[in-house]
């Protein structure tokens, strides 16, 4: 049988099989299989570890039957198994109750799967899955048998037998596959070949041999991610943008002179940095990361400001109409007239700011859209809605990004294809990046950081609320905000859910144009109680502890116009406690709010609830952010909860974000394509590593024809992109 990458499993383990496979595993491809990697070895010896187990912990462990034995049970009918099975080292008991697991035999090796228990002061499985380990199965006599990421129809085993078929000839299998790395940096690395390393992977004879294949596997990942973005910034850099020079006596200094504080030096810095940059022909590519509150706002406006001054238009793509319509507000108030050049009062030396939503009425929105198609409106603030195809600017030249971690790069890059040369591109971003995540899912931005907030923040302080074991914290909260309400200052309600929705609660989340895809630890377990609701909560304390305050709500489910409004009478302080979903979460910008509950605090990732209590943050008044949660303080959530509340260092912060989380989710869903083909790779710690493939890889693309000199390594990227597509495809 000769076999490429590409071939079909249906030709390798048969059609029933491989219908399973890919129905619960999405393996499809000969290369689906061999990169569906052990996710553990089975170890002889393993039982000397049990002593170190827990009730509770699952394990594996290979072992032979030592002993079998039946009877009926005392208590109920049936007949209850006992089998004993031991590895040299040590020995457990298994359990089984009217089960055809009484066929196990005496001397036959096997592998148990199960979860530790305990009975009478000996450790057991209850009902393990069982794989007895026939006499023409060589595997047994390995010391590490792989364990696989299995499905309820395709077990560990089927896999282990099915990658043997592919393996069976070592020689085959080497024909079979494209190396995508180069002789030569494998070389300079010290890396195995793929066959070896595949070989190592999934029929290890040693733990050696398996950090052999993690190393050059690792290596894969890292220089087909790096030889994309390396391909990507190449592209940008044939095709020329257009230059954007800064003008005196336009907009610019318009703005300088209007600013109501004088920039901080960082803010200058960067200011700088960005108008060298404009001033190329050369696109400029920039991620401009700054904690919340520092100030990232002016800064992109003087960017757009030189870039209207130029002649050019500017884009402002925001992630919620509430942020849009807020950036709006905020732009054509610091412009003053020069911002409603047209108008009665307008200075016609200056520009039009418009908002473009989708939910604007369609007499708005064509006038909206006429204003950027005639090149009248030099500011366009909008949302999605910028991104449709009857969207037309006159000359696009600088494209700012706000809050980048709710966009995809897909998104991205629509908005850059609105410009007939490419414009420049400034992302902004208030969830601080590692340096490897900068390096892979931005690898192809430059970044620029604000460290410095302005001067005379108050600050923020927060602390956990376990309402579950102290439910008198929780009065005291309350307490805590109306005290604060009495000294004239506001309070956010944050509540992870809408509520009162017909059907129960599963639309009742806010749409995309609001919310975060919820932390992945929300997922799973359904008997945990429905997470609180907006509506709920704001009537509860309505009613009750804050009966004598005005409590308002602000979610997506409300019309634009009366989001609009509600936020409008926030912000002028007419209301003073605010209960919404994460609708606040990004930029809201109010610094008389003070305080900050989060209701379940639990369900809130940890970037998510740095960002909600940045919005309390933002004037010269001390803020305070209560994290309140039923999850008892001992626990895992709990400790994430208080290292949240001890610290407000963003880049500890996302560090712990990103050990809370699956790294796929990090390089994945968000932000380029669930399959991002990174399985192995940690942007914990394999910085070093994604490092050394970054130089690799731009070094194979630069050189001569680039990817086409390495045809394999092509094909890994063409297969990585591929699937991105896919990916948007199944979006849009
Ligand atoms: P973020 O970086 O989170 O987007 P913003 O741009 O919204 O922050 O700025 C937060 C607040 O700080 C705004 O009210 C803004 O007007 C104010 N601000 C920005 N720069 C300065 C500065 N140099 N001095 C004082 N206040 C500033
Ligand atoms: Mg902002």
């Amino acid at each position: 049988m000769s076999l490429t990458m590409d071939t079909p499993l249906s030709r390798v383990v048969g059609p029933k099989t491989a219908k399973v496979m890919a129905e619960q595993l999405a393996l499809h491809t000969v290369r689906d299989l061999l990169r569906h990697y052990p996710r553990r070895y089975a170890r002889r010896g393993e039982m000397t570890r049990l002593g170190d187990l827990e009730v509770g912990d699952r394990v594996t462990v290979l072992a032979q039957v030592k002993k079998v034995s039946s009877r009926p049970m005392r208590q109920r009918r049936g007949i209850l198994t006992e089998v004993t099975v031991g590895d040299g080292a040590g020995s457990m008991r298994l359990v089984f109750f009217n089960s055809k697991h009484a066929h196990l035999a005496v001397g036959e090796w096997g592998l148990f799967a199960g979860t530790v228990g305990k009975w009478h002061g000996d450790l057991q499985f209850t009902h393990p899955d069982c794989h007895v380990i026939t006499g023409d199965d060589d595997d047994w006599a390995r010391a590490l048998v792989p364990i696989y990421p299995a499905s309820k129809d395709v077990s560990s085993w089927v896999i282990q037998k099915s990658v043997k078929l592919l393996m069976d000839d070592p020689r085959s299998l080497a024909e079979a596959l494209d190396d995508p790395i180069p002789e030569p940096v494998r070389d300079r690395h010290g890396l195995v070949a793929l066959a070896t390393a595949l070989l190592y992977k999934h029929r290890p004879e040693s733990a050696a041999q398996v950090e052999f294949a993690d190393e050059r596997l690792k290596w894969d990942e890292a220089l087909v991610l790096q030889a994309t973005l390396a391909a990507r910034r190449r592209a940008a850099a044939l095709e020329p943008g257009i230059a954007r020079p800064r003008r005196s006596g336009g907009l610019l200094d318009a703005v300088d002179a209007a600013l109501p504080f004088s920039l901080t030096g960082g803010q200058r810095d960067v200011g700088e940095e960005l108008a060298a940059e404009l001033s190329e022909e050369q696109p400029m590519n920039r991620l401009l990361q700054g904690e919340v509150g520092s100030g990232k706002t002016v800064v992109a406006l003087r960017a757009m400001a030189q870039v209207v001054d130029a002649g050019g238009q500017a884009a402002l793509l925001a992630p919620t109409e509430v942020l849009a319509a807020q950036h709006a507000r905020s732009l054509a108030a610091i412009l003053g007239p020069l911002g409603r050049a047209g108008e009665l009062d307008g200075d016609p030396a200056g520009t039009r700011v418009v908002l473009l939503t989708g939910s604007q009425k369609a007499a708005a929105r064509r006038e909206a859209r006429a204003a950027v198609a005639d090149g009248s409106a030099g500011i366009v603030v909008g949302t999605h809605a910028l991104l449709q195809e009857d969207v037309e600017f006159a000359d696009l030249g600088l494209v700012v990004v706000d809050e980048q971690h709710r966009f995809g790069v897909e998104q991205r890059d629509a908005l850059r294809a609105k410009g007939a040369r490419p414009p420049h591109v400034l992302v902004m971003t208030a969830t601080p990046i590692p340096r490897t995540v900068a390096m892979t899912v931005y690898g192809d931005l430059e970044t620029s950081t604000l460290r410095q907030l302005p001067a005379g923040r108050g600050g923020v302080s927060s602390a956990v609320v376990p309402a579950g074991e102290k439910p008198a914290w929780l009065d005291r909260a309350w307490q805590r905000v109306r005290e604060e309400v009495a000294a004239g200052r506001q309070a956010y309600v944050v509540c992870p859910r809408i509520g009162d929705v017909e059907g129960g609660s599963g639309k009742d989340e806010d749409g995309p144009d609001d919310a975060d895809a919820p932390p992945p630890e929300t997922g799973g377990s359904s008997d945990r109680r429905p997470p609180l609701a907006v509506l709920d909560v704001a009537e509860a304390l309505r009613a009750g502890p804050l009966s004598s305050l005005r409590v308002e709500v602000l979610h997506g489910r409300m019309a634009p116009e009366d989001k609009e409004a509600r936020m409008r009478a926030f912000a002028a302080g007419e209301v003073d406690v605010l209960v919404a979903t994460t609708v606040v979460e990004v930029g809201v910008d109010v610094p008389n709010a003070t305080v900050m509950v989060v209701m379940d605090a639990d369900r809130f990732g940890v970037s998510q609830l740095h960002q909600l209590r940045g919005r309390v943050a933002r004037g010269q008044h001390a803020g305070l952010c209560l994290l309140v949660t039923e999850a008892p303080t001992s626990s895992a959530t709990g400790q994430r909860l208080t290292a949240v509340a001890a610290t407000t260092d963003g880049f500890e912060l996302a560090r712990l974000d990103l050990e809370t989380r699956r790294e796929g989710d990090v390089l994945g869903a968000a932000q380029s394509g669930r399959r991002s083909g990174v399985r192995l790779l940690s942007l914990l710690d394999d910085e070093q590593l994604i490092a050394e493939a970054r130089v690799e890889a731009t070094r194979l693309v630069e050189a001569g024809r680039g990817l086409a000199d390495h045809p394999e390594l092509a094909a890994a990227v063409a297969a990585l992109s591929l699937d991105e597509r896919a990916e948007y495809l199944e979006k849009a």
